[in-house]
């Protein structure tokens, strides 16, 4: 029952007693006595109506400006002016739906700014080619700030695209970065499997799953470019343990979709300088990259006075073998070549390189010549001791000559040590083929 209801009837009943009794007692006829009852209790009630309205009046403003406020209209303002209790409390009311009111234009404004950053960074990552995790870095500390995330990660695809790794993270326990979490596993594997952005608490919503944080709130958005999925950009629990909103799952997805632009053109830049240092048919090194390698170790050895060497292999009449089995077979060959010599090198270390045609070098930094000699003779036997060719193929017998230089004993310039080497892979083929000379050999 409303207050105005109940003052009323309570005011009533008071009122109705009270002339009850009064009249009772009153020595005049009954028919008078029922007369002025009912005057008396019209005119009581409508007082009565006058009082309740004037007590119920205020409060009822006051309750409605609450009710209004709790619903986040924070320009709903209480009326009562009186002196008394209900000014005061309408008057302190007032007051704090005032400062609410500043705060959360305050709020309003930080969000703004962060919203604009995220802008901001989204045009940066459009036109930057810095390397993967300094840029997923960035995108992760933004998107921490942006909603207030306690935990964070962005997950890469695994190169077979059924697994999602770590590439950065942010307040993670550190298991996580050796685990892979297989998609439609947890938050993360369910976004990546449904390519849909997923806020929790919600309905129907999965729950991180180990080894993701256990947090009652997080956000995880899949990472996609040209409509291919990357990724996962996953935010767990809050700083200040509000869960997170639509609001905030739209800022991250805005991020992503920059994020997205980001990694692509990373990968874009990544592809394009393969391509440019490596050779098209056999993978491995190509010139360019032999002479940036080339020029940087010779550098470093004549400053350390580190030794190096370098070998430059030349496949025997391969003319031959072009034109007895085709170009095709020539190429396969040159592919096997390649793979077969760099089994013989130093991971990260040693430089392979195709030279030209069916010419290789190597690079074998702080090696002499004696070592030097042993890795050429076993490239030249692991060649010639086994036939070319895939299981259908007809088996193809290849031999290389090779001719190796070292610093400082036969050149003590780049190109002198590059020409002692190639001299000395001439020697090899006047000396009959499928074999190796050094330098050394050749007076230098
Ligand atoms: P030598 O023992 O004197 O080195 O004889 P060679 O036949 O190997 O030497 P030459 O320099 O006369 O011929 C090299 C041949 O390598 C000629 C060319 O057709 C072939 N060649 C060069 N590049 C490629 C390539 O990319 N693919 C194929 N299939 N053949 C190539
Ligand atoms: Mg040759
Ligand atoms: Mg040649």
């Amino acid at each position: 029952m409303k207050l105005r209801a109940r003052l009323l009837a309570a005011f009533a009943v008071v009122l109705t007693v009270a002339a009850g009794v009064s009249l009772l007692v009153t020595p005049i006829p009954l028919r008078d006595r029922l007369l002025a009852f009912g005057v008396v209790i019209v005119v009581g009630l409508v007082i009565a109506f006058a009082v309740a309205e004037m007590l119920a009046r205020p409060l009822g403003d006051l309750s409605e400006t609450a009710s209004r406020v709790a619903k986040g209209d924070l320009t709903a303002r209480a009326h009562a002016r009186s002196d008394d209790e209900l000014g005061a409390l309408a008057a302190s009311l007032n007051e704090i739906v005032e400062n609410l009111r500043a705060q959360t234009n305050e709020a309003d404004t930080s969000r703004d700014e962060v919203r604009r950053s995220v802008r901001r960074l989204g045009e940066a990552l459009r036109v930057t080619h810095v390397d993967m995790r300094k840029m997923l870095s960035v995108v992760l500390e933004t998107a921490l700030v942006a909603v207030e995330g306690k935990a964070g990660a962005v997950f890469l695809l695994s190169a077979r695209r059924s697994e999602l790794y770590v590439k950065v993270g942010r307040h993670l326990a550190p298991q996580i970065a050796e685990q892979r979490i297989p998609l439609g596993r947890g938050l993360v594997g369910w976004a990546a499997e449904h390519r849909q952005a997923v806020l929790i608490p919600s309905t129907d919503a999965p729950v991180p799953e180990d080894p993701e944080p256990t947090e009652a709130t997080a956000l995880a958005v899949p990472l996609e470019s040209q409509s291919q999925l990357l990724g996962v950009l996953a935010i767990y629990g809050r700083t200040n343990n509000v869960p997170f909103g639509n609001e905030d799952l739209e800022t991250i997805t805005s991020l992503a979709r920059q994020a997205g632009v980001g990694i692509e053109n990373v990968l874009l830049h990544q592809e394009a300088q393969r391509l440019s240092i490596t050779d098209g048919l056999t993978g491995i090194w190509n010139y360019r990259y032999f002479q940036m390698q080339m020029a940087q170790h010779f550098a470093a050895a004549v400053r350390f006075e580190h030794r190096l060497s370098l070998l430059v292999i030349d496949i025997d009449r391969f003319k031959d073998v072009n034109d007895r089995y085709g170009h095709q077979r020539g190429d396969t060959t040159l592919i096997e070549l390649a793979r077969r010599v760099v089994m013989h090198t130093r991971l990260n270390i040693d430089t392979l390189a195709r030279y030209g045609g069916e010419e290789f070098v190597l690079i074998l930094p702080e090696t002499g010549l004696q070592g030097a000699r042993i890795v050429a003779e076993k490239i030249r036997e692991e060649v010639a001791a086994t036939p070319f060719g895939e299981d259908d193929d007809e088996p193809i017998g290849v031999s290389v000559s090779i001719g190796y230089a070292s610093y400082p004993e036969h050149g003590l310039t780049q190109q002198a040590l590059v020409d002692a080497a190639d001299k000395a892979m001439y020697e090899a083929k006047a000396r009959g083929r499928n074999r190796v000379v050094g330098a050394e050999e050749l007076g230098f």
